[in-house]
């Protein structure tokens, strides 16, 4: 069996700092304990999954060791599908918890998906075809396990009641049949389709919606199209887990961009006009004389579509000095430097109050 990223698990950065993990994990946590959710199997599953991956990442010797090597060299199972560069990392994490117990009845698993989204087809939304493999109901006996026409027989285990007494140190209990899987009867003739398991392997496509403005790390649980239950169990949930990627020029920070833009200093002082970039191709934006580095322009409604509306384009201007003065202008330089003296500059002038104050 494949094992789950741990950052994954726990959705967050790999670059995640200490604090955020626990706070990550405490949350997480909490909302899968067993005690909030019980006879949740996924919930148990997810709950087991979420503490192995804190004991792991919450230790500096262990995660350092798992940031290098990993779980030793397991990979996800299928990777580049489609185009657009869709990987995916498809994973059963649910193992049969509930089997004997009730009857039979077996709760299809959760299946887990990967999808690489661009920034653009996380900031407006998509749609995508997902494509993964799955257990389906087998049609040649439509999950019952049974070469058609061929009946069942009671099972010889436990002789048809599905249940089996144990003597244990406790005293005599009573526990589902595991020959049966607590259903008292067996197959006498196996389907040759699925040799039985009323189950077969199949590629299966389906349809994700992506809301505009989707963030890195979320996960949408689609009820249902996990893979399906035996002997009438409810079907497992698909949870596709979207990975957005970043952006060469943009940052996120909720529904605003933020961008820097580099400004030559005699830009910077003396006015200019600036090319800056948007989702929507390169705008024109005009700084007044003396823009000082740090300085932050806000384009309105430049930025994501959020439940509050649209955000901003945050542009930070970063002023830029010449990386290499070339000889012929050093002496201007020079010059510059002696007629601009420090009544020219409050922030140095602050500065160098606050020093001699010391
Ligand atoms: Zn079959
Ligand atoms: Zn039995």
């Amino acid at each position: 069996m494949n094992q789950r990223d741990y950052y994954e698990i726990l959705g967050v950065e790999q670059d995640v700092d200490a604090r955020t993990l626990k706070v990550r994990y405490r949350e997480l946590a909490l909302k899968y304990h067993p005690d909030r959710n019980p006879g949740d199997a996924v919930a148990e599953a997810l709950f087991k999954e979420l503490a192995e991956a804190y004991a792991v990442l919450s230790d500096e010797e262990k995660r350092k060791q798992y940031d290098q090597v990993g779980f030793g060299g397991q990979e996800p199972v299928f990777e580049g599908f489609g185009q657009g560069g869709v990987t995916e990392f498809f994973e059963n994490f649910v193992t049969e918890f509930l089997g004997g117990k009730k009857r039979g009845k077996t709760e299809g698993r959760d299946l887990r998906y990967t999808l690489e989204l661009t920034f653009e087809q996380a900031a407006f939304g998509c749609e995508k075809m997902i494509e993964f493999p799955s257990a389906v109901l087998c049609t040649t006996c439509k999950g019952t396990g049974a070469r058609i026409g061929v009946s069942f027989r009671p099972c010889p285990a436990c002789g048809g009641q599905g249940e089996v007494r144990v003597q244990t140190s406790r005293g005599l209990m009573v526990r589902g049949c595991g020959t049966c899987g607590g259903d008292g009867k067996i197959v006498s003739d196996p389907c040759p389709s699925c040799t039985g398991t009323g189950l077969v392997p199949r590629q299966r496509e389906f349809q994700v919606r992506i809301p505009a403005g989707a963030e890195n790390g979320t996960v949408r649980v689609v009820r249902g199209e996990g893979e399906p239950g035996r002997r009438g169990g409810k079907p497992g949930d698909l949870h596709v887990v979207l990975r957005v990627e970043a952006h060469p020029m943009f940052v996120r920070e909720g529904s605003d961009l933020l961008v820097e833009v580099p400004v030559p200093m005699t830009d910077a002082t003396l006015g200019s006009e600036l090319e800056v970039p948007t989702l929507d191709g390169v705008v024109r934006m005009r700084i007044p004389p003396s823009t000082q580095t740090g300085k932050v322009f806000r384009l309105k409604g430049r930025g994501l579509p959020g439940p509050a509306g649209t955000g901003d384009l945050r542009v930070r201007i970063a002023v830029e000095v010449p990386a290499q003065l070339p000889e012929r202008l050093v002496a201007a330089f020079e010059q510059l430097r002696g007629d601009v003296g420090e009544e020219y500059y409050p922030r140095l002038l602050e500065y160098k109050k606050r020093l001699r104050k010391r």
